[in-house]
């Protein structure tokens, strides 16, 4: 996989072409170079004039870019970080989807309920449904899956930036 960049800023009326193009601009790539840049998709509040875009580039491009740690677009300096997420669901809160496509039954963040997190009414220790299913130890499993620190997830985030092509 290549590396993902987030850059942060950008106008949120920008559709995706204009997002590289000016990216590539900004980095003195011609036209069809080989090592433009490509926008993946954004994210951000929707009542913002700007949001985040996800961008993916060669090894090489990835380090021009932290280099500078701004690309300036339009009339914007964009600050620019590495992009390395795993994709939760807020619904199952399983990985690799978001709840918008979820076809799974609800589990809940705090404590795996078959519920809508925001709903829960357990004030119990928390639990987490994906520690969980994946069989870690049991005294591994008391967070809420939405934490930093789950195992499951922190497992998932090592083995995507393995498969990431950081060019050494
Ligand atoms: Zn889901
Ligand atoms: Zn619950
Ligand atoms: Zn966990």
């Amino acid at each position: 996989m290549l590396p993902r960049i987030a850059v942060i800023g950008v106008p949120s009326d920008w559709r995706p072409n204009r997002v590289a193009a000016r990216i590539n601009d900004d980095l003195d790539l011609p036209e069809n170079d080989p090592d433009e840049v490509i926008s993946k998709y954004k994210f951000g509040d929707r009542n913002s004039t700007t949001c985040t875009w996800v961008i993916e580039c060669k090894p090489n491009i990835r380090n021009i870019i932290l280099n500078r740690k701004k690309l300036y677009l339009g009339w914007s300096a964009c600050p620019v970080r590495d992009h390395v997420r795993i994709l939760r669901c807020f619904k199952c809160q399983g990985f690799g989807h978001m709840a918008s496509v979820c076809k799974n039954k609800a589990a809940c963040s705090r404590c795996t309920g078959e519920h809508d997190t925001k709903d829960c009414t357990n004030n119990g220790r928390p639990s987490c449904i994906n520690c969980i299913r994946a069989k870690v130890n049991e005294e591994e499993c008391f967070h809420e899956a939405c934490d930093n620190k789950c195992v499951t997830y922190n497992r998932r985030l090592q083995a995507h930036i393995n498969n990431t092509d950081y060019g050494q």
